[in-house]
């Protein structure tokens, strides 16, 4: 069976060259071996790998310069809030966003989700109204709108996808209609690697006033994103994912919608005054950044971003490419396997099940072969039950991955087939 990968960068000049043992070196963790086997990281959908920069720049924020940012008068918080608010200019220009007072930190996608749902959406939801989402989202962007919908009498409308895992775009635009509250829907899908037109899908949202929110948590890793070009009032990233610390991510709000919001959480920080009888907020995005937030981790996410720059967004995704293009030709030649997202737009993400093995067998041989891949939902169940299967075999590629560890993938994959002939 061959599955043919669409180009899908329409760059006008061939994009650089992406010099991957060079970039392999500036990971220590792809240095150690996992069962006695040389470590072939294939697991970067659920987290990715940290380039020693970001280590580094965790660990001087704590040594050299760390105290509490925004309150202090003193040397130490005017440097921690010069580094902080320097990563969220960092974020603004990597989302495409206009102004930095548009770059939210939270904690990650699942947090900038609920709190768009709490402070955006719930206010303007009333009983019998919509929410759309897609039959490939994540948990994360299906149980926050489950909530809402029950405490307000909403209904949840699915767009459904295809036996490749491509959305149903003629559905789409029938399930947009007036009381579709908001538009929420992810980029890349983990689970089965699917690129979303979202600038397409996003346009015909706003012809007919609908707000959207898109979830880009994979897609920061391997695509160029652009809020200003796509025209979505809401994006959210992982910082995890994209290389960076964990526990911090970002959420891009229009300015005039982030204005409009009631504050997500209450406390300090997010406050301009404060009195028994009343308090004023903070502007965005402070109104949204309730308690002493996770500076090490802003910054660590700043020097993580600016490492992906620093490739390049073309360099990376025209390796991917390549690398899901080989992966994807290998693996689809084994007998008794089955690609599941086979989409003709794919980031590097090949979700598979082999005929008569459970995933987590198939996961554990790889283990022992040194090969990390997931093996599960992946938070995403309402896919698995699309594609009749529990589970699938995950491996989610990185720019530092390579042709060999494909053929480790593979050989690997090999041995579960022996295994169980
Ligand atoms: N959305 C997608 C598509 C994801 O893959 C994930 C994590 O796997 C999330 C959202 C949630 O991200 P986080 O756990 O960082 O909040």
């Amino acid at each position: 069976m061959t599955i043919a990968i669409e180009r899908r960068s329409k760059t006008r000049q061939p994009a650089p060259e992406l010099d991957v043992e060079r970039v392999r070196r500036d990971f220590p963790a792809l240095e150690q071996t996992v069962n006695g086997k040389p470590l072939v990281y294939l697991d970067n959908a659920a987290s990715a790998q940290k380039p020693r920069a970001v280590v580094d720049a965790v660990a001087r924020a704590y040594v050299e310069g760390y105290a509490n940012v925004h309150r202090g008068v003193h040397a130490l918080s005017q440097q921690a809030t010069a580094a902080y608010e320097g990563a969220r200019e960092i974020g603004r220009r990597f989302l495409g966003a206009a102004e930095a007072r548009e770059i939210v930190f939270v904690r990650g996608s699942t947090e900038a989700i609920n709190l768009v749902a709490q402070s955006f959406v719930r206010p303007r939801l009333n009983r019998g109204d919509e929410i759309l989402i897609t039959h490939m989202e994540h948990h994360s962007n299906i149980v926050p709108w489950q909530m809402l919908c029950a405490a307000r009498g909403a209904r949840l409308k699915v767009v459904p996808i295809d036996d490749d895992g491509a959305l149903d775009l003629g559905a789409y635009e029938r399930l947009l209609g007036p009381r579709t509250a908001i538009v929420s829907l992810v980029h890349v899908s983990n689970a089965l690697g699917t690129i979303n037109p979202v600038r397409e899908l996003v346009a015909l949202a706003r012809e007919r006033g609908i707000p959207t929110l898109i979830d880009g948590a994979q897609a920061a890793p391997h695509t160029a994103i652009d809020v200003g070009r796509l025209g979505c009032d809401f994006y959210t990233i992982s910082g995890h994912k994209v290389f960076g610390p964990t526990g911090i991510g970002l959420l891009y709000g229009r300015a005039e919608l982030l204005a409009s919001m009631p504050p997500y959480q209450g406390g300090g920080e997010m406050i301009r005054s404060v009195s028994f009888d009343r308090t004023e907020y903070a502007e965005p995005p402070h109104k949204f950044e309730a308690g002493t937030p996770h500076i090490v981790g802003a910054i660590g996410l700043g020097v993580a971003l600016e490492y992906v720059e620093s490739l390049g967004i073309d360099a990376i995704d025209a390796y991917e490419h390549e690398l899901l293009a080989y992966a994807t030709e290998r693996l689809a030649a084994l007998p008794r396997l089955r690609l599941i997202g086979t989409a003709g737009q794919k980031a590097a993400v090949v979700s598979f099940v082999v005929d008569g093995v459970h995933a987590h067998d198939v996961g554990t041989i790889l283990d022992h072969e040194g090969v990390a891949v997931r093996a599960g939902h992946h938070c995403a169940q309402p896919v698995m039950e699309r594609f009749g299967v529990a589970a699938t075999t995950r491996a989610s590629f990185a720019f530092y991955n390579t042709r060999d560890e494909v053929d480790r993938l593979v050989a690997g994959v090999e041995r579960v087939l022996e295994v169980f002939s």
